[in-house]
């Protein structure tokens, strides 16, 4: 009895402490599992173009701020994406994903995600939501094809576009893409 008692507590236990796609047919989490791997693969490319441009002797401390808050963020996303729940769902609005990282840790997906034109476009969108938990905002450019950039006073390495069109096209350098 005490046996059982410890597998279902440990059982429940393990069942609350993981993520889990909700409303999701069976094979649309199948493919938001895919995109996360994805995902965190792409971050890991991005934080290694971050560090060689923390390497470089060329460029000031001043100048090199924005790309270590950069890679602070994508290795806090790469770390969300393991904690957040997706949801799959309608979502009001002209949204492909939506995300509040003050009220939930929920991700809702709509269905054009799991249709996309760009290969690359799942785990771009995957990767700005995460974002979205480590500080960024939709400062933004709404339009993808638009590049990476400062929006007025909001520096981009805060904007969650950033990262979506780094993943969709490969890093290049803000302000010079
Ligand atoms: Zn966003």
């Amino acid at each position: 009895m005490k046996i059982l008692f410890f597998i279902l507590t440990f059982m429940s236990l393990t069942a609350f402490g993981k993520p889990a796609e909700k409303f999701c047919q069976a094979g649309q989490a199948k493919q938001i599992l895919q995109a996360k791997k994805q995902a965190v693969v792409e971050a890991d490319k991005l934080i290694r173009n971050m560090d060689k441009v923390l390497a470089r002797t060329d460029m000031t401390w001043l100048q090199k701020r924005k790309f270590f808050i950069s890679k602070s963020i994508l290795k806090c996303a790469k770390y969300k994406l393991g904690t957040l729940n997706f949801v799959c769902g309608d979502i009001e609005g002209e949204y492909t994903g939506w995300t509040n990282p003050f009220l939930s840790n929920k991700v809702f997906i709509e269905d054009d995600f799991f249709t996309p034109v760009n290969p690359k476009f799942k785990e771009a969108l995957l990767l700005h939501e995460a974002t979205h938990h480590c500080g960024t905002n939709d400062a933004s450019y709404f339009d993808i094809s638009k590049r990476p950039d400062d929006v007025g006073v909001i520096g981009w390495q805060i904007v969650a576009d950033t990262y979506t069109y780094w993943v969709m096209h490969g890093f290049c350098y803000p302000g010079y893409c």
